[in-house]
């Protein structure tokens, strides 16, 4: 009994040891490099271009939406512990931006839409009740969404791979070779896009929250949002109307609504003018169900495209 129970002594005390600080690796394998993204499309990004050396944990947890998010105490502590933090920046995760400049010195951030042609959206139906507007100088706010198009996303994948290169310049033909093979794929994406968005019967398509600015502009569509740059749990009623008004004026048979936000404004638009209701998923997070059937940037934008094609009447 004694002897069990040194035994059992020592090898909690082995697991412990082993949890505080990792096994040594061989001589020849440097650790990974701890990084952390803010959201899911820059988590799997991160991931793809790191590859093995890189250990990558999305801040936000699925089912989450990051727009509103607030960081654990947990979470500072995984920032503080990070090599490397990406972030999209243009406002879309302002919690992370106040952390940053907390961060120890060797904790490297990139802003993934750094340098990206950034447009500024219109705010006025992004300060719901109690909520501030966005920007105080009565100038639009800027629309951090471009992720959601498969040009831009290159563009992000490019920041990404310059920031793994800056923190370990060592490896740098092995991530830019991933940048590349990932950026290959988003490229095939964007002409899938084209090829099916060329030919609709309608351009006009009525959506959640104002997230697919830049994805309608690239394929010569317009959007016509329920809330503004931020989901919103319940627009104004005006806007409600206008809405309303442009499902008519537009004949639109579906009116889209997100994964992680209630459908319940969209099924009321929907009754209201006859259509049917569909997912539009903006990306910003990926819920537990979709997490588990193995979904990915591409399966959820192709899953978005027979979406689009379908209720625009695309042949
Ligand atoms: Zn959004």
């Amino acid at each position: 009994m004694r002897a069990t129970i040194v035994v059992l002594t020592a090898v909690l005390a082995m697991t412990a040891c082993g949890r505080l600080a990792p096994a040594p690796s061989p001589p020849a394998q440097a650790p990974k490099i701890a990084v952390v993204a803010s959201f899911y499309p820059l988590y799997e990004f991160a991931r793809r271009v790191g590859g093995e050396f890189a250990e990558v944990r999305n801040l936000v947890p699925a089912g989450a939406e990051p727009h509103d998010y607030e960081p654990t105490p947990q979470d500072v502590a995984v920032l503080h512990a990070a090599r490397l933090v990406i972030y999209n920046g243009a406002g879309f995760e302002p919690w992370i931006e106040k952390l940053l400049p907390g961060l120890p010195a060797g904790v490297e951030s990139v802003n993934a839409t750094e340098g990206l042609p950034l447009v500024r959206a219109d705010a006025e139906h992004d300060h719901g009740p109690g909520k501030e507007p966005k920007d105080t100088h009565g100038e639009k706010a800027l629309d951090p969404h471009v992720w959601l198009d498969p040009v831009l996303a290159q563009q992000q994948v490019d920041l990404i791979a310059a920031a793994f290169v800056r923190v370990d310049p060592d490896r740098r033909t092995t991530y830019e070779a991933n940048a590349a093979v990932l950026k290959d794929e988003l490229a095939a994406l964007d002409e899938r896009y084209r090829r099916t968005l060329a030919a609709c019967r309608r351009k006009t398509f009525i959506t959640s929250h104002a997230a697919f600015g830049y994805l309608a502009s690239r394929y010569g569509l317009t959007m016509v949002p329920i809330s503004g740059l931020s989901p919103e749990a319940e627009p104004p009623a005006a806007r409600l109307r206008a809405v309303v008004r442009a499902a008519r004026a537009h004949r639109a048979t579906v009116i889209y609504f997100e994964t992680l936000v209630s459908p319940r404004v969209a099924e009321t638009i929907a009754r209201e003018v006859r259509a049917r209701t569909a997912v539009l998923n903006p990306l910003e997070g990926l819920t537990a169900e979709e997490q588990a059937a193995g979904a990915t940037y591409v399966t959820v934008m192709d899953a978005n495209l027979r979406s689009l094609a379908d209720g625009l009447d695309c042949r």
